[in-house]
């Protein structure tokens, strides 16, 4: 027998899931592209949909290559399982779907991509589920805002936009003192940069649609459980109790630790039916084996972007975690010890206009709505992806009429600091 070994992040991030497979000895995994799978016997198939045996029905539900990216990306987040979707947004929606009812309430940050603000204030209107959005760096703010109905905290490791920090540990155990999990978005991080679940976090989710696939090539999303929240503390019927949606099925007594998992799959993904496909877990299983690789770069490069800025006439400020003038440096130093992410933005001293100018004058750059990408991206939030906010709500989020947000990529370094210099050099 072999010394009992733990493997380390860039090998688990190849090896993690996936093993060659038996039939072929294929070394890289398999797309799976099929819909359904043959039931061994009667017995056995009648057994998968009892959930007495874990296995293959239909690909709504489970795939093998899905499978195999759920593994890897829950080991690397250090947790117990996760669920993939077709989106990041599907993935918090479903999240969110499984753990509350109507009449509960959730407390989130109001510094969130726009499209999350934009579906957590219309949605959970829908459900009648109560939100109010707090300050995420006033942990007494989260805590004021606290009712008996609050079932969930959530926010983002690195905010998108403002570059803010949230502070796991702080708000894990307010959330805890409440009953409560808390949920965290972990996009901009990725388990490279941050691992919630080691701070306290119950619930983390991801667009894999950024870092993670790496090259703006898929979208998808996952949910990855701690395993580590009691939802049979008497305030999550909803998980606890026998299901109607599931013969009576208890899925917190049946499954332990894995109950609320087995009912985000079971119930959640089979109802709400945001399946991610199994060429995509491909593509994202292809992703995560250079995370480590491109995160370490991207970060390089950001660092050295945001320098560049801070020290140039046309840049009013830099909001970038790690900048010695940021309020969030200590809490980057804290979280985030291998670099605060490549996402972050700045704003131009010449507002609205000279953002539309400098975004038409950058080559390299490209202006599009995503982050993550290998590629070197760029937008201008107000016109775009913060678009439904009002003046009120973007200043809450952190985002003023000249704000530009850069997703800084794998290139050269000095490349990017050229485009950069030329399309601030056009504002004169
Ligand atoms: C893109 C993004 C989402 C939404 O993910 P999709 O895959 O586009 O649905 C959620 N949170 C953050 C931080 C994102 O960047």
């Amino acid at each position: 027998m072999p010394e009992q070994h733990e493997f380390g992040f860039h090998t688990r991030a190849i090896h993690a899931g996936a093993r060659p497979e038996p039939v072929t000895g294929a070394r890289a995994i398999p797309i799976f592209q099929t819909t359904s799978y043959v039931f061994e016997d009667a017995d056995a198939a009648a057994a998968y949909f009892n959930l007495q045996e874990y296995g293959n029905t239909y690909s709504r539900i489970m795939n093998p290559t899905v499978a195999a990216f759920e593994e890897r990306i829950a080991n690397l987040e250090g947790g117990v399982g996760s669920v993939a979707f077709a989106s990041g947004l599907a993935a918090q929606t479903a999240a969110l779907f499984t753990m509350l009812q109507p009449g509960d309430h959730m407390l989130a940050s109001s510094a969130l991509y726009g499209g999350t603000l934009t579906q957590l204030k219309h949605l959970m209107r829908k459900l009648s589920v109560g939100l109010t959005f707090v300050d995420p760096d006033d942990v007494d703010g989260w805590k004021r805002a606290l009712t008996p109905a609050t079932k969930v905290l959530f926010g983002e490791t690195i905010g998108n936009p403002a570059g803010n920090v949230l502070d796991i540990e702080a708000l894990a155990e307010l959330a805890h003192a409440h009953g409560a999990p808390l949920m965290v978005d972990n996009t901009f991080a990725t388990p490279y940069l941050c691992r919630p679940i080691e701070w306290g976090a119950d619930i983390v989710v991801h667009s894999a649609t950024k870092f993670i696939g790496g090259h703006g090539t898929s979208i998808g999303g996952v949910v990855v459980d701690s395993g580590e929240f009691d939802w049979s503390n008497g305030r999550y019927q909803v998980v606890a109790d026998p299901s109607p949606a599931y013969h009576g099925l208890s899925f917190h007594e049946t499954f332990g630790i894995y109950g609320y998992l087995m009912k985000l799959r079971a119930e959640t993904l089979r109802d709400l039916g945001a399946a991610l496909s199994p060429f995509n877990a491909f593509l994202f299983m292809q992703g995560l084996e250079t995370l480590p690789l491109r995160m370490a770069r991207h970060v390089e490069n950001a660092r050295r972007v945001a320098e560049f800025l801070a020290g140039h006439p046309a840049v009013s400020s830099v909001r970038f975690a790690e900048q010695a003038t940021s309020p969030h440096r200590e809490l980057a130093r804290k979280y985030l010890p291998n670099g605060a992410g490549a996402v972050f933005c700045f704003d131009l001293v010449g507002g609205r206009a000279a953002g539309k100018t400098f975004i038409e004058a950058l080559t390299l750059f490209s202006h599009l709505a995503n982050v993550g990408d290998a590629k070197s991206l760029v937008i201008h939030p107000a016109s775009t992806t913060h678009r439904q906010l009002d003046d009120a709500e973007l200043a809450a989020a952190g985002i003023g009429p000249g704000t530009i947000r850069l997703s800084v990529g794998i290139e050269d370094a000095v490349d990017l600091i050229w485009d950069l210099r030329q399309a601030l050099g056009a504002l004169r």
